[in-house]
């Protein structure tokens, strides 16, 4: 058959390139890899994902990842044979992205300043495990059942693991999760143990536990399901399919997230630049990333707030050694990430390179907002009857603060993405049962 899937060097001056058969995460060089489709999907297939909503019991259409095949068939399968899904595609039998779609929230609109019609959140939270993992799980497990893996590890601040636990009990094959020990919230460990994963208490932070993981990874032999890899950034490209398929592939001024790992960063760009270069959308919207004021790398460098250097991508030429000085200073300096919302608690992010690509491609932004702020912005969501985690608070916490400073304007059609569900019961049970929290509504007796 010929290959018309490879995976690629992200940097353009080093380029290497590799089979969609190896299970490497970076090139020689240490750069990490994008996947690259050599075909363009026509834009008539956005009739065929439509009708697909009526899956008619097709769990490949009902899935909010497979429904998109065609943009991510790094399988390279007959999208249509239904066997041939069956024997590659990996699903929680059509459940993952299910759900997720954008929905107005008439309340947090209000709060943030903008008008109910242009106003969006899509909750990823309703997915299988909790969270948006899923949705680049999916498709991570799919490549590793394609290059034969009986193993798959990863770092987590508690959804990642949750996820590849999930998918890979699903699945029957094994799972290492690391995590930092007493950092990740207990619904989210209490999942890992449930689904039968092997869970390894490193001490430290995250972006401790990433390093860890990844040495064993090399050491045994196993495949690591962060979004460090490839397939995993294909899964959630389709994040921004379902929310573009939402306004008829009209894409909206602005698309936000909450900054962590940068996975989401990384997807959204991709995902734009390719249904940009097939011709799929004209306009480009923008993407704000919001930071936490206690894990904030990528507000400080790509605000210039570090050697007043502004990090950017600059074509493929980003400078790196401006964020090896700034790991160096926050190590030599005992800085460590600080942050109740635990799933952004990171303070290296894997993937800050892709990330800074998406923000250059987009025309970006990143801002940060504080605790108080992310969980104001969490209990007003659910104000609105969803349910989401304390991170995703900093997504209407973030449109109001660049609403307030008129980055986005009045007119300005937002999506946030809400990404992962309330894993800690205990986060807005205090909250409402102190009077002093702006939307807080506390027990009588
Ligand atoms: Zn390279």
């Amino acid at each position: 058959m010929m290959q018309t899937v490879y995976q690629k060097c992200i940097d353009p001056k080093c380029g290497l390139e590799y089979p969609v058969s190896d299970p490497r995460i970076e090139c020689d060089r240490g750069h990490l890899l994008d996947v690259k489709y050599k075909t363009h999907p026509s834009p008539a297939l956005k009739e065929v994902f439509y009708k697909r909503r009526n899956h008619a019991n097709n769990i490949f259409n009902e899935s909010g990842v497979w429904r998109f095949r065609e943009l991510l068939n790094f399988c390279q399968i007959d999208t249509e044979d239904t066997d041939a899904c069956s024997r590659f595609l990996v699903s929680m039998d059509g459940a993952e992205g299910r759900l997720s779609k954008p929905y107005h929230m008439s309340k947090v609109a209000d709060f943030v300043g903008l008008e109910h019609e242009n106003f969006w959140l899509q909750p990823e939270g309703y997915n299988p495990s909790g969270s948006f993992k899923d949705n680049g799980m999916s498709t991570a497990v799919t490549h590793a059942k394609l290059v034969n893996i009986k193993k798959i590890i990863c770092a987590s601040t508690g959804n990642t693991s949750a996820s590849a636990a999930m998918y890979a009990a699903n699945e029957n094959i094994e799972c290492d999760v690391y995590i930092p020990a007493g950092e990740v919230a207990p619904g989210k460990l209490s999942q890992a143990f449930q689904f039968g994963a092997q869970v390894i208490e490193i001490k430290g932070n995250f972006d401790d536990a990433l390093s860890t993981s990844l040495e064993k990874a090399n050491e045994i032999g196993g495949y690591t399901v962060n979004s460090v890899n490839p397939f995993r950034i294909e899964g959630q490209k389709t994040i921004i399919f379902r929310a573009l398929e939402r306004l008829d592939w009209n894409p909206p001024d602005w698309i936000v997230y909450p900054g962590g790992a940068l996975g989401n960063t990384s997807s959204c760009g991709k995902s734009l630049m390719e249904l940009y270069e097939w011709g799929w959308i004209k306009k480009i919207p923008r993407i704000a990333v919001v930071n936490s004021e206690g894990a904030n790398t990528l507000h400080t460098l790509y605000n210039g707030k570090f050697q007043e250097t502004k990090l950017r991508w600059n074509k493929g030429n980003p400078d790196t050694e401006i964020i090896k000085k700034f790991y160096l200073y926050m190590d030599e300096n005992g800085i460590r990430p600080k942050t109740k919302a635990t799933a952004i608690q990171i303070a290296k992010p894997a993937n800050i390179l892709k990330g800074l690509r998406a923000l250059e491609f987009t025309n970006g932004v990143v801002t940060q907002v504080s605790d108080q702020e992310m969980m104001d912005g969490m209990a007003l969501v659910g104000l609105n009857g969803f349910d989401c985690e304390m991170a995703s608070g900093a997504v209407p916490a973030g449109v109001k603060k660049l609403r307030d400073e008129g980055i986005i304007k009045k007119d300005d059609t937002v999506i946030g993405i809400l990404t992962g569900r309330q894993k800690d019961s205990s986060i807005p049970v205090d909250y409402h049962k102190n009077p002093n929290n702006k939307f807080a509504n506390p027990p009588r007796t």
